[in-house]
């Protein structure tokens, strides 16, 4: 089968690779028909991430169709239609029981990482019954690959952690694929202002289009002075959703007491806490890896059509174009690409 290798910093091939076979009774092997690439998936690239290997295939995202199952899998049977979770799960483990999936002692943020992924032609999934979800068939398939990471994300670790209520404001640092599905998310609980910051021009139009009602172009104004200028005081919910010092910066700033900081953004770097400002205004401030608890009613939310995840694909590529699909998501602003979806519409023989 053809896979996307890892081959380290800054190196990646698209090349014929072994398929992957079971290895416990609780795998799974999933034909995988549509996958994307991850903004980790370019963190991965450059080098950030120093326990994926040369070698790997990346990818933990996707959807799929079962080719193969353990003598233990009872959820799933070949051919099932699935959609493979970022997180993987063994749902016994003590923080399984808790549902912080994210922290399962045989799993957690494993497939593209310390196991092969998800963009490939074939990949194995282990805790198989824990970790794909049946994917019903009246939902579009391109819509259901944001629900394996960026729409759990943005809702778990933004929208419920950042705790936001009716008729709160909410600022969102950072309107890339996390902070789109963040803006759509935090939609369910009705705020009064949703307030997107970011510096690309294009992704604020957007975001005006998904539902944000002011938008602040952090290149051209003071983000900060425009959204204290905006809200009573500050904003209710500050969600982080970029991963860098500048940003977490902006969230502390405009929180407003009593208010939320939430952190998504994976941060590579230390920031600076301001706790000489943060202690008294009785602020709650969270991060979090996502547990994916939250997919099965994201997956009923978007078959009511409450939530169209779609809205965030720009580009469509083949497998095969899968070199050029990271050279355009890696080019994202000039190329105006937000998620890209990668399809096996020419299903390859094993
Ligand atoms: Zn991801
Ligand atoms: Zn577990």
């Amino acid at each position: 089968m053809k896979a996307l290798v890892y081959q380290g910093p800054g190196k990646i091939i698209w090349k014929t690779v072994p398929v992957p076979g079971l290895l416990q009774p609780t795998d799974v092997i999933v034909k995988v028909t549509r996958t994307t690439i991850c903004g980790t998936d370019l963190h991965i690239l450059k080098g950030d991430v120093p326990a994926v290997h040369s070698g790997r295939v990346l990818g933990h995202e996707g959807v799929g169709v079962v080719e193969e199952i353990g003598s233990a899998v009872r959820n799933f049977k070949k051919n099932d239609h699935v959609l493979i979770s970022c997180i993987t799960s063994c749902g016994r483990c003590g923080y399984c029981k808790r549902q912080m999936y994210a922290h399962c002692e045989d799993g957690g943020w494993v497939l593209g990482h310390l196991i092969d992924g998800t963009q490939a032609e074939y990949v194995r999934i282990p805790h198989a019954d824990n970790s794909l979800y049946h994917v019903p068939d009246d939902v579009d398939e391109d819509a259901l690959v944001m629900l394996s990471d960026i729409f759990p994300t943005g809702f778990e670790i933004g929208v419920l952690y950042g705790a936001v209520k009716p008729g709160d404001a909410v600022a969102i640092v950072g309107a890339g694929p996390i902070g789109m599905a963040t803006l759509l998310t935090t939609q369910f609980y009705s705020p009064g202002k949703i307030i997107m910051i970011d510096t690309d021009p294009s992704r604020l139009k957007l975001a005006i289009k998904l539902g944000a009602t002011e938008i602040v172009n952090a290149a051209d104004d003071d983000a900060v002075e425009r959204v204290l200028a905006q809200t009573e005081g500050g904003a209710d919910v500050a969600i982080e959703a970029v991963g860098v010092p500048q940003t977490f910066n902006i969230c502390q700033q405009i929180v407003r007491p009593g208010g939320h900081i939430a952190n998504i953004g994976v941060h590579g770097k230390s920031v600076d806490l301001e706790l000489q400002v943060l202690w008294s205004k009785n602020i709650t401030l969270t991060t979090g890896l996502v547990n994916t608890n939250t997919t099965p009613m994201l997956l009923k939310t978007v078959r009511a059509k409450k939530l169209a995840p779609e809205s965030l694909i720009t580009h469509r590529f083949s497998f095969a174009q899968i070199m050029k699909a990271y050279e355009v998501f890696g080019n994202a602003a000039q190329e105006n690409a937000l998620k890209v979806i990668i399809s096996n519409s020419h299903a390859s023989t094993r």
